[in-house]
C-alpha cells in the first residue's frame, strides 16, 4: 500500500520504519525538524521502566519487547541512546493488592529479578536519595532510559535510508477522508494515500476534530540541573529516580551527556493548547528545588542550568490510541502517549501495522477507539494513572 504518515515524532517514525519495512510505499510528514522543536518526543532523556503497570501484562510484554529493539537498533547507531541504569521507587508502602504490588507480582512471576529494600538497604544502596523511616524501595536493574531527541534524530535518518520519503518542514494542513483512499494538503499541494497514519501528538485533534473530546493535553514542566559531584549521579551510581509515582510524583534521571540531570514531576499538569510558550516557571523551580532540598541534597547544591515545558497527550483512560480514527477506515491514528509512550518506540511501531494491515496483534486490545472517543471528558484529577491501575481493585 501506498502509506502517509503524520508526524515525525516517536510514534510516527516508528510507524513508518515497521511500514517501509513491511513493503510498503511510505511518505513520513513533519512539520518542523525530526525531532520538531517542541515534539514531546524532543527531550534529553525519557525513562524505560517496566515496574508501573498494575496487574495487566500488555505494557510490560510490550516495554521487554521494544527494549530489546532499542538495543538492536544502537547496534547501528554512532552511540547508543539506552542506557540500562536501573529504576529506583521510593514509596509510602507497597500493600498488598496495590498496582506497584500487583506490577511487582506479575514482573516477578515473569522472572524479573525486582528487589523490594527497607529504608536502611535503600540508603545504603543509593545514599545520593534520602529516605524516610515507613518508606519502600523497589529497585529495578533493568530499567533505564532513552536519549528521546537522539533516539528520534537517529530513526528519521534510518527512515530514510529504508526508503520513506522523509518530509521534515512540511506541515500538513488538512487530512480528507476519500472513503477507499485518503487525501493530505501539503503547502498548498494535495496528495493522496490508500492510508493514513496520523501521529501528530498534542496537535493530533488539528486534524481530526472527532478526536478532541477524547484527546487532553497537559503541560508537564521539567528543570535541569549541574551538580557538583558528577561521580555521585553518574549513569551507574544513580539510577532514575522516582518517589510515589501515583501522588507526588517527582522523578529524575542520573548525570545526562548534556552534563545535567532533569527533574520531573508526573501528576498531571494544567490543560493547555499545543502552542503554549514552554519556557519555565518559577514556582516550578521553586517547588523542584525544595523537594530536592528534602530528598536528594547532592542535587539541591547544584546549578539550574535550565527548564521547559513538554505536552502529555492524554487519553480518557491513559491508554494509548491505536486505531481507525471514529468513522474511518483509512486514517489510523497513533499516539495518545499519556505521559509514559516513548519507551515502546521499539515496539509500537509493530502494533500501528498490524492494526492497519488489519491483523489481530496480541497487545492491541487496550488502544482500540471502541467507545473511547464518544463525548467523553477526561477527569483532569490526579491519582492513579489508567494505564497503572491494578484491575483488581484500585
Ligand atoms: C515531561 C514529559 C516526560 C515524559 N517522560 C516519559 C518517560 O519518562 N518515559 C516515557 O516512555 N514517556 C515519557 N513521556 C511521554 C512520551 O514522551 C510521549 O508519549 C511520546 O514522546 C509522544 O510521542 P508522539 O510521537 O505521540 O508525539 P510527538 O513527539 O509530539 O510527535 C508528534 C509530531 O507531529 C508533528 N506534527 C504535528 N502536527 C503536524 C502536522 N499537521 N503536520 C506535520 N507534522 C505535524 C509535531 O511537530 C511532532 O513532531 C513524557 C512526556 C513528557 C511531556
Amino acid at each position: 500500500m501506498n502509506i502517509g504518515v503524520v508526524g515525525g515524532g516517536i510514534f510516527g517514525v516508528a510507524s513508518a520504519i515497521e511500514l517501509r519495512l513491511r513493503g510498503h510505499g511510505v511518505s513520513l510528514f513533519e512539520q518542523g525538524t525530526i525531532p520538531a522543536q517542541n515534539a514531546t518526543s524532543n527531550d534529553v532523556s525519557k525513562a524505560i521502566r517496566r515496574t508501573w503497570y498494575g496487574d495487566d501484562d500488555t505494557y510490560v510484554e510490550l516495554v521487554e519487547r521494544a527494549a530489546a529493539q532499542w538495543r538492536e537498533w544502537d547496534r547501528g547507531f554512532d552511540s547508543p541512546v539506552y542506557h540500562q541504569s536501573g529504576t529506583y521507587l521510593v514509596l509510602n508502602s507497597l500493600e498488598a493488592g496495590s498496582p506497584m504490588y500487583e506490577s511487582i507480582k506479575v514482573l516477578t512471576g515473569r522472572g524479573a529479578q525486582i528487589e523490594v529494600m527497607s529504608p536502611s538497604e535503600g540508603r545504603a544502596r543509593f545514599p545520593q536519595i534520602v529516605v524516610g523511616a515507613d518508606e519502600t524501595c523497589v529497585y529495578d536493574g533493568w530499567g533505564g532510559y532513552i536519549e528521546s531527541g537522539r533516539a528520534v534524530a537517529n530513526l528519521g535518518a534510518k527512515a530514510q535510508v529504508l526508503g520513506v520519503e522523509v518530509r521534515e518542514n512540511t506541515p500538513v494542513s488538512e487530512v480528507e477522508d476519500l472513503g477507499a483512499s485518503v487525501r493530505l494538503s501539503v503547502e498548498g499541494q494535495s496528495r493522496e494515500f490508500d492510508r493514513l497514519v496520523v501521529a501528530a501528538g498534542a496537535w493530533t485533534s488539528r486534524l481530526l476534530s472527532q478526536m478532541s473530546d477524547g484527546l487532553h493535553i497537559t503541560q508537564q514542566e521539567m528543570l535541569l540541573i549541574e551538580v557538583d559531584d558528577k561521580d555521585l549521579f553518574s549513569p551507574g551510581t544513580m539510577p532514575v529516580w522516582s518517589f510515589e509515582p501515583d501522588t507526588d510524583g517527582w522523578y529524575g534521571f542520573p548525570l545526562l551527556r548534556e552534563g545535567y540531570t532533569k527533574i520531573s514531576k508526573e501528576p498531571l499538569g494544567e490543560a493547555v493548547d499545543p502552542d503554549i510558550d514552554r519556557s519555565g516557571t518559577e514556582s516550578f523551580k521553586n517547588q523542584a528545588m525544595a523537594f530536592l532540598g528534602e530528598r536528594i541534597p547532592g542535587m539541591a547544591s547544584g546549578k539550574i542550568v535550565g527548564g521547559r515545558k513538554c505536552l502529555y497527550t492524554n487519553t480518557t483512560d491513559d491508554h494509548f490510541v491505536i486505531d481507525w480514527a471514529p468513522g474511518s477506515e483509512t486514517v489510523l491514528v497513533a499516539g495518545g502517549g499519556s505521559g509514559h509512550g516513548f519507551k515502546f518506540g521499539g515496539s509500537i511501531g509493530e502494533v500501528v501495522a498490524d492494526t492497519l494491515e488489519e491483523k489481530e496483534h496480541p497487545q492491541a486490545r487496550l488502544f482500540k477507539t471502541g467507545s473511547r472517543f464518544d463525548g467523553n471528558v477526561r477527569r483532569h484529577e490526579q491519582g492513579t494513572r489508567g494505564f497503572a491501575a491494578s484491575r483488581n481493585g484500585v
